[in-house]
């Protein structure tokens, strides 16, 4: 009995430590499966489950975190064209300047791609997140980032976003802090805070939108035309732009800054630049009938430069048989910083089709030299705000005519937009600018009101005198 129960207690005991023993291995598997499931193995920096563990915990103690999203500019260039290797060991430095940079307190993690977080577990507000954000962009910039032998310009956009104002939960949190960093990006800010009015999620915006969606079928969207002249004084017709705007039943005549920025955050754009496109090539068709032969330029917004562009364009000419060197897409920097290399094909394939491309606000980006290298575009549009201040600073003549000088020694048509008085256009011709366009000669008009101008039935605008836009 005694030793049959001694027996008995020994297999107790042994398989108990047994169990003991696997419970433990089973345990420091676990945690290191856990941590291996929190870890981005690229850069060793948290990932984002880790980030959405450490906002909820830190919600749910009630402290008000911040959170930094940084996107990386022109990171999909780097893979493509110095290979997958070299865009990861960018990231890894990436990763390393953050860490250092964002201090001992913050947690910063790798969502994915180019894509980084910066948790910051109790700012003092706002601002803190803020002034952290560009420290870090600074940090970036002057990172000296190289890959062998080349030198790497790193620049990147950062949406904040502060617990309690900004949102309440971590999905919340997370969302907008995305909403702004793209905010951010298209506005070429640097660093943007959450704000919903802007936000197409939030409940304002999403009756813009959807008003905006209705608009579109029931032909409250219009366009105006404002004519491009040639530079030198003779003041010859070259072609209009066109230029979107929302007759809202309530708001009366809305112009793009009004809705366009909602819109570029979401699907909408795709078919609001189909549908200008396809209406301001209607309307030259219809003028062409009317014996007014002239170009066109629309304007597109850097989320359509892509495929479906294409296609667009090709429905556009096959619906008018009208000759695609008489269209013109004017593309802004952004469009083209975003994504170079994607851009680049975009354009090519048009200009093989024989459509022209603009570059729009030429000299509002910083970067903008470098990126129109091997870009197939025919024309410069330099910027407004260095035309509009030309007489008053002796620095932006400089900039104006080394812009002309350049684009002339690439093979481009320079065009001055925001052209307001005369003294300006006599001094952007004499600097051999080739065409201007600005309220001087017209306002964007009505199609009716652009063909009475283009055939001289329209009186100048007074000099001076502001004329207000038809509605
Ligand atoms: P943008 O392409 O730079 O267009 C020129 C803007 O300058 C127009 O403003 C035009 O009315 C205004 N403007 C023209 N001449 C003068 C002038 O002498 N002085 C001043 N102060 N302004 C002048 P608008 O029509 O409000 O358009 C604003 C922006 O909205 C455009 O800037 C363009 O980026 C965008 N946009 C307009 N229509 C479309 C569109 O159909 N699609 C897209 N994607 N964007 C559009
Ligand atoms: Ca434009
Ligand atoms: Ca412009």
């Amino acid at each position: 009995m005694d030793a049959a129960w001694a027996a008995w207690t020994t297999v107790v005991v042994v398989t108990v430590a047994a169990a003991v023993a696997l419970a433990a291995v089973v345990r420091q598997r676990d945690r290191r499966s856990a941590r291996v499931a929190r870890t981005d193995a690229l850069t060793g920096l948290g990932n984002r489950h880790a980030l959405t563990e450490r906002l909820v915990r830190s919600l749910a103690a009630g402290e008000r975190p911040g959170l930094l999203l940084l996107d990386l500019d022109g990171f999909k260039d780097v893979n493509d064209t110095l290979g997958h290797s070299a865009g990861d060991a960018l990231l890894r430095q990436v990763a390393a300047v953050l860490r250092s940079g964002a201090g001992p307190q913050a947690q910063v993690t790798r969502l994915g791609g180019d894509e980084f977080a910066v948790l910051v577990p109790a700012p003092t507000g706002a601002q803190e997140l803020e002034v952290l954000a560009k420290r870090l962009l600074a940090a970036l910039s002057i990172g000296g980032f190289s890959s062998g032998q080349v030198p790497l310009d790193v620049q990147g956009s950062i949406g904040t976003a502060l617990a309690g104002p900004d949102g309440t939960s971590a999905e919340e949190l997370l969302q907008h802090a995305d909403v702004a960093m793209y905010a951010a990006k298209r506005a070429r800010a640097g660093v943007l805070r959450y704000d919903a009015a802007q936000d197409p999620h939030s409940t304002d915006a999403l009756e813009v939108l959807g008003q905006l969606r209705r608009a579109m079928d029931e032909d409250q969207l219009v366009v105006h035309y404002q004519p491009k002249v040639a530079g030198g004084g003779h003041g010859q017709l070259l072609g209009f732009e066109a230029l979107v705007r929302w007759q809202h039943p309530t708001r009366g005549l809305l112009a793009p800054a009004a809705f366009l920025p909602l819109v570029e955050r979401t699907r909408l754009i795709h078919a609001l630049t189909r549908w200008v496109l396809l209406t301001a090539v209607r309307q030259v068709a219809t003028w062409r009938a009317q014996g007014l032969d002239t170009t066109v330029s629309v304007n597109i917004s850097a989320a359509t430069l892509d495929e479906g562009l294409l296609g667009m364009v090709e429905e556009a000419l096959a619906l008018t048989r009208w000759p695609a060197e008489q269209l013109v897409l004017e593309i802004t920097e952004t469009a083209i910083v975003v994504d170079p290399a994607g851009a680049r094909r975009t354009v090519q394939r048009l200009r093989e089709r024989g459509v022209r491309v603009s570059v729009d606000d030429f000299g509002a980006g910083a970067t903008s030299l470098v990126h129109l290298r091997g870009l197939a575009v025919h024309e410069l549009k330099v910027d407004r705000q260095f035309v509009s201040d030309l007489m008053a600073h002796p620095e932006d003549e400089v900039i104006v005519s080394s812009v002309i000088a350049l684009a002339h020694r690439l093979g481009l048509v320079v065009v001055a937009e925001g052209v307001e008085d005369a003294v300006t256009a006599a001094r952007l011709s004499a600097m051999g600018c080739d065409e201007l366009q600005g309220y001087l000669f017209a306002r964007p008009l009505p199609p009716a009101d652009a063909l009475r101008w283009a055939r001289g039935e329209l009186p100048a605008p007074q000099l001076g005198e502001p004329v207000d836009e038809p509605a």
